[in-house]
């Protein structure tokens, strides 16, 4: 027999105790707060809110209550649940912030940091030099002109007045390319200077002309503090009616000036090369005591040995006999011609006195030279 169990007593159904409500609350609230994570947060609301948490499992006794402890039961869950959602939502506000902070700390980009670890790269200072020089004559309306490294021998001997049997042409410690026989007779160089160029372009142009022409040579020289079988030239060619000594000494002067400053200028003294006639060595001034070093043992100069001048090159006007070899008319035209060593002129421009350093391709020699490009 069943009737309605009126006696019912809500206090017996132990999980709706309000104590043990306030305790499930209480629990629930203590873990959100011991989260120190959202992970954890993540556990602590899995706990306590889902389908099998104390708090939910206590809310399905309340069908089970007559109508007036149901009523009392559910208020007492619902706000006890009501609390725990509050609670969850703070703390989950709370540690979303953190984390925020957080992040913004750790992922912070700091634009003060060098941005560019990998080093870039270099040109050498053989090559800026090379072309701060060619700079100076293209601002006069020179050309500049290349040829091969390989070279006929008539390019580089004969057609500069250097016979066969004219000494100059054994002073020039020459590589004699084989030809596809392994035999010596293949009538090719490795361009003893840059000379060759200067015929070439007389060849291919007509005159007037003005060229420079910079660029690698060589000599079987031994690599030491002052030789290298490798070296780099430049020279310049001008031919053009009524050109005199004048025309050059103005140019070395300029040249000079440009590139080691105001005042600088040189001087020629007699000298003899095949493919000029007259034929000068040049000085210059020297740059550093300007000349003051000399008789001044209070003064003394390194750079020029207290000599007062620095050896440039060689230069002359050019060899009527070169301007009949390349079809230019010497009874109408004349020219000047220089040339000097780009390593030379590095060596004492910036006091390096090894020549090895400039083929040895360390980065603590060029990087004092700066990332010019
Ligand atoms: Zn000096």
């Amino acid at each position: 027999m069943s009737a309605p169990n009126k006696s019912y007593d809500p206090v017996e159904v132990e999980a709706l105790k309000p104590e043990e409500i306030e305790r499930m609350r209480d629990e629930a609230l203590a873990a959100f707060a011991a989260a120190d994570s959202l992970e954890a947060l993540a556990h602590a609301k899995s706990a306590h809110t889902s389908g099998t948490s104390p708090l939910s499992l206590a809310n399905r006794e309340i069908g089970a209550l007559p109508p007036q402890a149901k009523a009392e039961a559910g208020k007492r869950v619902g706000q006890a649940r009501a609390a725990v959602g509050r609670a969850l939502a703070t703390r989950q506000t709370e540690l979303e912030a953190e984390r925020d902070a957080r992040v913004l700390v750790e992922e912070a980009v700091d634009v003060t940091l060098p941005h560019d670890r990998v080093p870039a790269g270099a040109r050498h200072p053989l090559t800026t030099l090379s072309e701060r020089i060619e700079d100076v004559f293209v601002a006069m309306g020179y050309e500049v002109a290349e040829g091969p490294q390989a070279e006929a021998e008539w390019f580089n001997f004969d057609a500069l007045n250097i016979g066969p049997d004219h000494p100059a042409r054994g002073e020039h410690d020459t590589f004699f390319v084989q030809d596809a026989d392994g035999g010596a007779d293949s009538g090719v160089v490795l361009r003893t200077h840059t000379s060759p160029v200067q015929i070439r372009s007389l060849i291919d142009r007509e005159p007037p002309v003005y060229v420079i022409c910079p660029g690698r040579v060589y000599r079987t020289d031994e690599l030491d503090a002052t030789h290298t079988p490798v070296f780099h030239q430049v020279e310049l060619l001008a031919v053009d009616e009524g050109l005199t000594m004048a025309d050059l000494k103005g140019t070395l002067d300029h040249m000079v000036q440009a590139l080691f400053g105001e005042g600088m200028k040189t001087r020629l003294r007699p000298n003899f090369f095949p493919f000029t006639e007259p034929s000068a060595e040049m000085d210059m001034v020297c740059y550093v005591c300007r000349g003051e070093s000399v008789g001044n043992p209070d003064r003394p100069c390194r750079t020029c040995s207290s000599e007062g001048w620095i050896e440039l090159g060689g230069c002359g006007m050019v060899n009527p006999k070169v301007l009949t070899a390349c079809g230019v008319d010497p009874s109408r035209y004349s020219g000047f011609a220089f040339g000097f060593g780009i390593e030379r002129m590095l060596m004492f421009r910036h006091n390096v006195e090894d020549m090895r350093d400039m083929v040895e391709g360390d980065v603590r020699f060029t990087r004092p030279f700066g990332m010019e490009i």
